[in-house]
């Protein structure tokens, strides 16, 4: 029977360093699901659609084919056949994700795709709602946090623009999978502690 863990949290808030450590080291399978939601955003740019014109948008994902793989045990994505590569983390993206991610279709078929790597093998997940929406009886349910003036340092000493406030905010108060603490998940704050610490700790929680 294959398993999920779910890592939520904030923008960096360290949880994809988290999750890919954990992977590598439990030997599974890693699926970030912001990636996701950046290539629906992506496209958006591509097709010169409107990420606020939700029509548009759902339009678009009949259109567009989203392909998701798995490559050295991460999670891929190719949108029309391309590997967006970097251009995910760009500002233009991030200025874009928040608004294609509050759409309830958009949701729906991505939440689909990550459900259906649990047929691959075991996942650990990273997000905003694995615990609360896409795998909601997992047992293994880890929140990340960290103060925003951490998050923002984090982003800035990997020389990115990200408004994070404004995503955060974006991210907890729409209608459909707002970013929550899920049930049962275990908070962890980040803030002070090292990776290292981190994922010590999330250890300890997986064997309780
Ligand atoms: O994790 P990352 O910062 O790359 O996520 C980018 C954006 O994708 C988030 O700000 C959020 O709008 C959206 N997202 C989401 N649900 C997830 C993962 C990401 O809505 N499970």
């Amino acid at each position: 029977e294959n398993i999920a863990i779910a890592i939520d949290g904030p923008a960096a808030s360290g949880k994809s360093t988290v999750a890919k450590t954990l992977a590598k080291r439990l030997g599974l399978i890693m699926v970030n699901t912001g990636a996701m939601y950046r290539a629906v955003a992506w496209a958006t740019i591509q097709k010169d659609v409107d990420p606020a014109d939700s029509e548009a948008v759902i339009k678009m994902l009949g259109e567009v084919e989203f392909s998701c793989g798995v490559s050295d045990n991460l999670s891929t994505i190719l949108v029309d056949g391309v590997d967006p590569g970097d251009a995910l983390r760009q500002d233009a993206v991030n200025q874009r994700v928040s608004k294609v991610a509050a759409i309830p279709e958009v949701r729906e078929l991505l939440v689909q795709r990550q459900r259906d790597y649990l047929q691959l093998g075991s996942v650990v997940m990273e997000g905003r709602d694995i615990g609360s929406v896409v795998f909601p009886d997992t047992p293994f349910k880890i929140y990340i946090d960290a103060s925003e003036e951490v998050r923002r340092q984090r982003r800035a000493a990997e020389g990115i623009v990200d408004e994070l406030g404004k995503r955060d905010e974006e991210d907890s108060k729409r209608k459909t999978a707002p970013l929550v603490v899920a049930e049962g998940a275990v908070k962890i704050d980040s803030s002070e502690l090292s990776i290292e610490q981190v994922i010590e700790r999330v250890l300890e929680i997986l064997k309780e």
